[in-house]
């Protein structure tokens, strides 16, 4: 497709402009409906098509709020190329503060996605694959931990992928994890259209976490420059590459307190905190199995036996 020809839900973006597109999903039982914007800013000069999403778990507001200051910094208008940016895919989960769609069914489990006769989670998996996808060259995929379970700022990437290490070194992440693609995330079904999405991770659901929040803003500058679509002097830094990662789970029920914080290095056999039982009736120390980083932390302190608490990276 010639690059002056960029037309996406039957709308024309000629080089240099900006426009939202808002693609119609469906409507609440309220009838009020729910559109899905979409910012596509055009240079003037081809370039790569660069596409930048967060929210696709509704409760994961870290990268709505990353993509939603690089609009408004005017970060994401681009020298060369094109960038196309939705703050919030799953608009339905956001307004919720819930991960899922309203029947509890997981956008990032529900890709290709179908057109008709499936779930809301399909239908826009299907909208992201059909229209938005075909147009371009790369991605990234903003997400947080879970619920009181946060994680140090990091992509993870199939380190046999050269293309997407290449653009995940050029991102300079603190951390960057070995991680295959999962079935029917959005990561694997764009692989399989030859399209190459990274996916950051920083801080929790429903939190804020501005380390995590300007390592991103901070991350894309240095993609946008690496793929020559913005001239950006973003300070360079190191980043460390683990291939595996673990979860340590708790061996009993009781109070967890860490004794390292995320991000933290350790030695094998190193003390990493303690679960102590609720009636003083237990002590038990947490010791490292082996030399790694804290990658995530679980901040609820009420555990079960086998409850995940520290997952770490390792080489
Ligand atoms: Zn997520």
């Amino acid at each position: 497709m010639p690059d002056n020809h960029l037309i996406i839900n039957r709308e024309k973006i000629r080089p240099g402009e900006h426009k939202v597109v808002n693609f119609d999903i469906a409507s609440l039982p309220t009838r009020t409906s729910i559109s899905l914007p979409v910012h596509i800013y055009r240079a003037d000069k081809p370039g790569p098509v660069l596409l930048l999403t967060g929210g696709l778990h509704g409760d994961e507001i870290n990268g709505v709020e990353i993509i939603r200051r690089m609009i408004d910094s005017e970060d994401l208008i681009p020298d060369a190329g094109t960038v196309i940016a939705i703050p919030i895919v799953n608009i339905y989960g956001f307004i919720q503060n819930s991960r899922g769609l309203p029947d509890g069914k997981d956008i990032n489990r529900s890709f290709p996605g179908l057109k008709k006769g499936g779930s809301l989670a399909k239908l826009l998996a299907y909208t992201l694959m059909k229209n938005i996808i075909p147009h371009i060259d790369y991605g990234i995929d903003f997400h947080t931990g879970g619920a009181s379970r946060s994680n140090y700022p990091q992509i993870r990437v199939d380190l046999t992928n050269e293309k997407a290490l290449e653009l995940a070194k050029a991102f300079q992440p603190p951390i960057i994890i070995n991680s295959r693609p999962i079935p029917k995330s959005f990561r694997s079904a764009s692989y399989r259209e030859g399209k190459n999405i990274l996916v950051y991770e920083t801080g929790e659901s429903l939190r804020f976490d501005e380390f995590g929040i300007s390592e991103a803003v901070n991350g894309t500058l240095r993609v946008m420059n690496f793929l020559d679509m913005k001239k950006t002097k973003c300070r360079s830094q190191e980043t460390q590459i683990y291939n595996n990662s673990s979860w340590i789970r708790s061996s009993y029920a009781g109070l967890f307190s860490p004794a390292i914080r995320l991000g933290d290095s350790f030695k094998k056999k190193q003390l990493l905190g303690y679960i102590n039982g609720a009636y003083g009736e237990l002590h038990s120390k947490i010791l490292a199995p082996k030399e790694g980083r804290v990658i995530g932390l679980n901040y609820c302190p009420v555990v079960n036996k086998g409850d995940a608490i520290i997952h770490y990276s390792y080489n």
